[in-house]
């Protein structure tokens, strides 16, 4: 059988969310993504984008960079996947979103070869999915009111915290509904603030707290867990999955995304590691399009907790893919991702 090389197209993506999108790190409307498209000489399309942050040392400029050199070791055979991906580690090793978006076209194309669906090739059953949380940002108690009804039609409420009025935030969502909520504090807090928080949390029924200190602070988040009633997650604790082991006995569960981890195989690894560890399992995304939130909803059957409301949040997504309307996370059932434009 002829083997033609693939070839590797991009193009920026200009995102706008909504509302500005605020964390404890700060926050902005605009957003830049990097669609990346690998094609076959049979007229097939692999698709994946890479949501860089300048947290985890990437921009899209540097994607494009990254993604150049990646350029240079495509395989000859989109099946090569577990050899292309460590390849590209060796050539590169940081750039995870640059990688991310490579491995997700390399799986949309295979996906696309066989004419199934890359939750099929995984053997996985799309009606496992647990239902996502939709991300309330930080805002003024007015806009905040306005966002949770905004936000009717999803079940679970996700707090984004981490400033001084914390308090007053909660209370804000708590009296404008009964839904359930769980928070993130994105590594704002330190270890007096968040014991200090953590009955406020139980008043107001909080059922989930993700990475309440900064990353590298690992005796403490286990201080936290040790007190805490409800489970915490650690997300900028954990990139890949070597970052688990050292956070067992330390929280309750890690939360994976592809633009850390850089590989949906790695994805999938991280999620055995943690299920080995019995850590609680949470998939969660950047601000990016349905290109990059598919990817990762493929794998939700997988996990315990949903966090995929990337795409849900913007204005202007170019791409119709997994969706989460009224949280429920539904996958496409066309083959590979099952991403298409709008
Ligand atoms: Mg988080």
């Amino acid at each position: 059988m002829p083997t033609h090389p693939l070839r590797m197209d991009t193009e920026y993506l200009e995102l706008r969310t909504r509302h500005p999108f605020i964390i404890a790190r700060g926050g902005q409307s605009d957003y830049r993504t990097v669609w990346v498209r690998l094609r076959d000489g049979d007229g097939n399309e692999g698709w994946g984008e890479a949501a860089a942050t300048k947290f985890y040392g990437e921009t899209p400029e540097s994607v494009l960079s990254a993604l150049k050199l990646y350029a240079t070791a495509l395989p000859s055979d989109p099946f090569d996947i577990e050899e292309t991906e460590r390849r590209w580690g060796l050539l590169l090793r940081e750039n995870p979103a640059a990688r991310a978006a490579l491995s997700s076209a390399l799986h949309d194309l295979v996906g696309k070869r066989l004419g199934v669906p890359v939750y099929r090739l995984w053997g996985l059953d799309p009606a496992k999915a647990p239902r996502s949380t939709f991300t309330i940002g930080l805002d003024t108690p007015e806009k905040i009111r306005a966002k949770v009804l905004e936000a009717e039609q999803y079940p679970i409420l996700k707090i984004k915290l981490g400033t001084d009025r914390d308090v007053e935030i909660l209370r804000t969502i708590r009296d404008a509904t009964d839904k359930e909520i769980r928070v993130d504090a994105n590594g704002g807090w330190t270890v007096k603030q968040a014991i200090a928080m953590l009955p406020v949390l139980e008043e107001f029924g909080v059922t989930v707290l993700e990475q309440p200190l900064p990353p590298n602070e690992l005796d403490g988040l286990a201080a936290i867990t040790r007190r805490a009633s409800i489970p915490v997650i650690a997300d900028e604790s954990c990139r890949t999955a070597v970052d688990i082991p050292p956070l067992v006995g330390k929280v309750d569960g890690i939360n994976i995304k592809l633009a850390k981890c850089g590989s949906l195989r790695e994805a999938i690894r991280m999620i055995a590691v943690a299920r080995a560890h019995g850590l609680i399992v949470m998939v969660g995304c950047m601000i990016e399009s349905s290109i990059g939130i598919t990817a990762a909803a493929h794998f939700t059957p997988l996990v315990d907790i949903v966090d995929l409301d990337g795409a849900a949040l913007l204005a202007n997504d170019p791409f119709a893919g997994a969706a989460i309307d009224g949280g429920q996370v539904t996958l496409p059932t066309g083959p590979g991702l099952g991403v298409r434009r709008r």
